[in-house]
């Protein structure tokens, strides 16, 4: 049976197939980031707004994937709750560090490695000698802010890549939209999502993973080597397969794939 043509502008970003849009499969396992993919995003992360739109959207995705369906963001899981309430869902949080699985089981990767508070010493040197940044605690991995302070962008990669060289084997930072992460390195976004495809009801379903920042990149690689749709919202170089434009666009590409029938 064909199905009807889902709205929202899309490019795969080979030479074939420029004008189709991301295709979706018989039986998907839908895995989404949140911030810059679902919401779009604010000057602070605790400003996001959920839209109608989502609100109505959302639960009705697990009906459109059996039940395959998790969110896999940088924020924290009950960051996640609070934004989504009353509904909770599926999810990995903190980029991997934490999962909470199909029934409901709350799994955290390992402690947090001593070496994180030494970096943390750095961080924080370079963050109060300079206003408008702030530290975002998410316990294994915290997060730095620049978003009032866009003009510090070169400064703040440059002292990114001197971190980078001093960091310790088991720990890693991550440079996103107007942030960076420093993170246990043991688990990524990718980890996440080939952890959930191991269990029921992911098992045996085509990953189909959508996300914005560099740090969706990670998932992105999973998804590919699953044989699975890789889709980057917005611009910016990708490894993923498939482009939407934006927020709106995801939010169109999904509600015609539940509207069809999933
Ligand atoms: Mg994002």
């Amino acid at each position: 049976m064909s199905r009807p043509r889902l709205a929202g502008r899309a490019c795969y970003l080979g030479a074939v197939n420029a004008s189709t849009t991301p295709p979706w499969p018989p039986r998907p396992a839908l895995f989404l980031d949140v911030d810059g993919t679902l919401l779009e995003l604010a000057d602070h992360p605790s400003r996001v707004s959920v839209s109608p739109r989502l609100r109505g959207l959302l639960p009705e995705l697990p009906k459109a994937t059996g039940g395959a369906v998790a969110l896999i963001s940088g924020r924290r899981i009950e960051d996640l709750d609070r934004i989504l309430a009353p509904h909770s869902y599926v999810a990995a949080g903190v980029h991997g560090l934490e999962r909470r699985d199909v029934r409901g089981r709350l799994l955290t990767s390992g402690g947090t490695p001593q070496s994180l508070a030494e970096v943390r010493a750095l961080v924080d040197e370079f963050v109060e000698a300079r206003s408008g940044l702030w530290v975002e605690d998410k316990g294994a991995a915290f997060a730095v802010h620049y978003r009032s302070r866009p003009e510090l962008e070169p400064e703040v990669h440059c002292f990114v890549g001197e971190l980078q060289d001093r960091l310790p084997p088991d720990v890693e930072v991550l440079l996103g939209h107007s942030v960076f992460e420093i993170k246990a390195g043991v688990v990524n976004k990718g980890s996440a999502i080939t952890a959930f495809m191991e269990e029921p009801p992911f098992t045996g379903r085509t990953p189909v993973f959508l996300g914005d920042d560099v740090t969706d990149e990670a998932g992105f690689a999973a998804v590919n080597e699953l044989g699975g749709i890789s889709v980057k919202v917005g611009s910016g170089p990708t490894i993923a397969r498939w482009r939407l434009d934006d927020v709106e666009a995801v939010l169109s590409w999904l509600d015609a794939a539940v509207r069809s029938g999933g």
